[in-house]
């Protein structure tokens, strides 16, 4: 098939979360599958700053937005260690800016502008560049328009009327909502303003028009894909979703293990694979445990967490309970994060107060993660809601035995050591039902009785982990799928019109 990516980030261009990683390695799967992929984003100063060789290609186009006409160009390059092309609309005001959405903590105030702009770009590049394109593949709030602009200006455009558009929504509490008088920007009419499509409580909602609009949408967990149409986790969309219900699905995120195994990991102080992690992760702890400047010490469990500081990963039950274990319980945590000030605070805090306990790294490092990664023994995940989550399949491969809260992809990827788990071979860590500090504390305590006590349990949880496949290449099949199943839509949809007519 012929598949276009349009995305507001890709790594490594530019990235604020696991939308940029799916985008980067998604397509590159495909082709490797067979099919035809290209990709498009806008041209950030961080892409210009990447590293990454780009050329301009003197394409250039003129764009409506409201009143006015803003000139674009195209720059041009591939996705690393592959033949994909990506294509970067540049537009300077719009894109040259110090981050991707906001700065200081504020959304950009032109957001609906910006991406109104990158969205009639990425279709206008389309037809300039006269790319073949069965399915474009769009990608959460910033790109919920292109699946309108398909309905309602491209549906009977000569060369565009097959063309369907799938969805993928990578996380349902940011929706890109502005106020109703942006409508005049998106250059479409005032009848879409309603409630059964583009307008939200008296507001323009983005992401909401995307699942209106696109012929198939999925997201990045089966349990997300059910999730997200309950009040508990829909973010006030699950009415609409729940009406799409038969068009959504759950594809899990795959992990790119050319640059997530323990057996290649250049960051690593020693290699190690399933056949002889009892040498190599022992070397992994003593010199993370020196990193981090805590007493190395091989028979206490080392407990990590590595993510934003955000209230959505659970931040506060951990704290929770970090301040009274780090009282009484012989366990040490590796902490690494950056994100929201009252967190900084806090585990700035501990880590100064009890530092043989605890270390606090909050700041941004890929390299530092691989190698939380490779020497803790256990991975906590208390997300509230994680639409898929990537560290605990990171983990699951580095033999870091994940703890997690039963939701989205953490439920879906993590198997819980119950007996019958267990006496079934296929138990890979820890999972807790309620989003609360006393369940986590239970379960923690669960799995660091079993990491002392029982050895031959933990060497299975270990070992059946690190045999798993969470590799791209089942999850780029299932895509597939859903590609196909877009196109099906597509076509009944345009066949009604017709009888319609
Ligand atoms: P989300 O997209 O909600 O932030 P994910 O688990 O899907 O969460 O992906 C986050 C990615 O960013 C993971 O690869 C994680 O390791 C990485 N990451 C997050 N914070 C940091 C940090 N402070 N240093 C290094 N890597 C980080």
């Amino acid at each position: 098939m012929n598949i276009v990516f349009v995305a507001s980030e890709v790594a490594p261009f530019a990235k604020t979360g696991g939308l940029a990683d799916v985008c980067g390695a998604l397509p590159i799967e495909l082709a490797r599958q067979g099919h035809n992929v290209a990709v498009m984003m806008p041209a950030y100063r961080q892409v210009k700053q990447s590293g990454q060789p780009i050329e301009p290609l003197g394409v250039k186009f003129d764009i409506p937005i409201g009143n006015k006409i803003v000139r674009g160009r195209l720059l041009r390059s591939v996705l690393p260690g592959s033949d994909v092309p990506i294509f970067f609309v540049e537009q300077d005001d719009y894109f040259d800016r110090p981050e991707l959405y906001r700065v200081k903590g504020e959304d950009y105030k032109d957001n609906c502008e910006r991406f109104v702009f990158f969205c009639r770009a990425a279709l206008e590049s389309i037809r300039l560049l006269n790319l073949p394109v069965d399915v474009i593949h769009c990608h959460d709030w910033q790109t919920g328009l292109i699946p309108a602009y398909l309905h309602v200006e491209y549906l009977h455009c000569h060369g565009y009327e097959q063309v369907a558009s799938l969805l993928t929504i990578h996380n349902m509490a940011y929706q890109g909502i502005f106020w109703h008088w942006d409508m005049l920007l998106t250059g479409l009419d005032w009848k879409y303003f309603n409630y059964n499509q583009m307008e939200f409580y008296g507001k323009l909602n983005l992401l909401k028009t995307g699942i209106v609009f696109a012929d198939g949408l999925t997201t990045v967990s089966p349990r997300y894909a059910e999730e997200i149409r309950t009040e508990a986790f829909g973010c006030g969309l699950e009415g609409v979703l729940e009406q799409r219900g038969e068009a959504l699905s759950g594809i899990i995120n795959g992990v790119d293990y050319t640059i997530w195994n323990p057996a290649t990991d250049p960051h690593l102080a020693d290699k190690f694979s399933v056949d002889n992690w009892q040498i190599g992760k022992p070397q992994c702890k003593a010199a993370l445990q020196r990193e981090l400047g805590l007493p190395e010490s091989p028979r206490t469990p080392l407990i990590a967490l590595v993510g934003r500081l955000a209230d959505q990963k659970g931040w506060d039950l951990v704290v929770e309970v970090m301040r009274r274990w780090v009282l009484e319980m012989d366990v040490q945590w590796a902490i690494l994060g950056t994100g929201e000030p009252f967190y900084h605070e806090v585990l700035g805090e501990l880590s100064r107060n009890h530092p043989h306990r605890v270390a606090a790294r909050l700041e941004f490092s890929d390299e530092l993660a691989h190698r939380i990664e490779a020497g803790a023994d256990l991975f906590l995940m208390p997300s509230r809601y994680e639409p898929c989550g990537l560290n605990q399949l990171y983990s699951l491969k580095y033999g870091t035995v994940p703890v997690v809260h039963a939701t989205g992809g953490l439920a879906d990827s993590v198997c819980d050591a119950t007996s019958e788990n267990l006496a079934a071979g296929r138990a890979t860590g820890f999972q807790f039902h309620e989003p609360t500090a006393v369940a986590l504390e239970q379960t923690l305590r669960r799995a660091i009785e079993t990491y002392w006590q029982d050895s031959a349990i933990w060497q299975q949880l270990v070992e059946t982990g690190m045999r798993q496949d969470w590799s791209w290449g089942t999850s780029a099949r299932h895509y597939t799928e859903a590609y196909h199943l877009a196109s099906q839509r597509h076509r009944e949809m345009r066949e009604r019109l017709k009888t319609q007519r």
